[in-house]
């Protein structure tokens, strides 16, 4: 991690502001053509004719949604903006531009900010979206950074939260709780390194975990796959806050219920493995772990099979009357009420 201890690191005083929001955009080139000005006037200007225009933005503090002692800088520039992409990709639009806020203290050189704008860049150039503007401002203590993204989508494509129906299948792509032990492993290897500071974390058996924890990515791929497929979900959400949380935004905001299956919840090995090592139960981790940044959608019956053999998508249960609530259905085959939490325990049966 680099801070300005070191003499040759140049410091933020010195290089002014102009000149520093110069230097980190500089190298960003424009790709879309919504782009009509991007950044270096009052405002940038797009262009998104007949489209519908979607606008998300999040804010991530330093010792609240990130520590930098094992965040890298340049992960913490593309997550950043994976973080908002997904919420676009979340309402099936196009993300196309991005501004990006930053308040830093002088406690960062210029080269820690090249390092976050290598992440920005790289997540730019990935997926496609064009850096249009900012702000840039001095903090007393910590990083804050927030990036706003915007996006198009046509008027009859854009999928709500509000809209499932009873008898829809309830489907997530990816797997869950992965990201959610990266961060364990990583709080655990923070604690081994404060006692023995010479100690050499080996996370072979952990990369999947902290690569999804450090370098998540927004699932672009699968907003352009359910347009291929023509699959139009009838709601959808992303999981930030983990996969219980959000079924029950989707619940509550479509007034529906749901049976979500245990069993179907779709788990990496290094999570079953993991959650072995550290006493956790998969199920709970998968449920309430977030940051997994996967989708969440319920579809048609109709639609199921043009679904079902994609390796991308699990359907792990259905929608159903509202007055029925939103039920996790367990190994065991009990129902049992899902919370935000997870599910509410088990009571003794005797
Ligand atoms: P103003 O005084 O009008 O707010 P600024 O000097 O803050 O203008 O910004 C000048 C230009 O640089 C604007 O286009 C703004 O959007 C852009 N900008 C400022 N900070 C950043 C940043 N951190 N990242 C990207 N663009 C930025
Ligand atoms: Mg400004």
């Amino acid at each position: 991690m680099i801070e300005d201890k070191n003499q040759s690191l140049t410091s933020l005083t010195e290089f002014g502001e102009f000149r520093l929001i110069n230097h980190l955009t500089q190298n960003f080139k424009i790709s879309q053509e919504t782009t009509v000005k991007a950044v270096g006037d009052d405002a940038a200007v797009l262009d998104f004719k007949n489209k519908k225009t979607l606008v998300t933005t999040d804010f991530l503090v330093e010792g609240v949604h990130f520590d930098l002692s094992y965040m890298p800088l340049k992960h913490l520039g593309y997550k950043a903006v994976m973080v908002n992409l997904s919420d676009v990709y979340a309402m099936n639009g196009k993300a196309s531009q991005i501004t990006v806020s930053i308040a830093v203290s002088n406690r960062f050189p210029v080269e820690a900010l090249e390092e976050l704008y290598d992440g920005i860049y790289l997540a730019c150039k990935t997926y496609n979206v064009d850096l249009v503007g900012g702000d840039t401002t001095s903090s007393t203590k910590g990083m804050l950074i927030s990036v706003t993204a915007i996006g198009e989508v046509e008027e009859d494509k854009v999928v709500y939260r509000s809209t499932a129906k009873p008898n829809d299948l309830l489907v997530v792509t990816g797997d869950l709780g992965a990201s959610y032990l990266g961060l364990q492993v990583l709080e655990r290897e923070k604690q081994v390194f404060q006692v023995n500071p010479n100690s050499q974390p080996d996370l072979t058996e952990y990369s999947y975990l902290v690569e999804r924890q450090l370098k998540p990515e927004a699932r672009k791929d699968i907003v352009e796959l359910l347009e291929a497929l023509e699959v139009k979900p009838t709601s959808m959400i992303d999981i930030s806050d983990g996969l219980s949380s959000e079924i029950l935004h989707i619940c509550s905001q479509s007034k529906v219920g749901c049976d979500l299956y245990e069993e179907k919840l779709p788990l990496d090995p290094q999570v079953i493995s993991t959650c072995e090592e550290f006493e956790l139960n998969s199920t709970t981790v998968a449920l309430s772990g977030g940051e997994d940044y996967e989708l969440l959608f319920t579809v048609a019956q109709d639609d199921y099979p043009k679904i079902k053999a994609n390796p991308n998508f699990t359907v792990i249960g259905h929608i159903t009357e509202e007055a029925v609530g939103a039920n996790l259905v367990t190994r065991a085959n009990q129902k049992v009420e899902l919370t935000a939490q997870g599910w509410t325990a088990l009571k003794s049966e005797d």
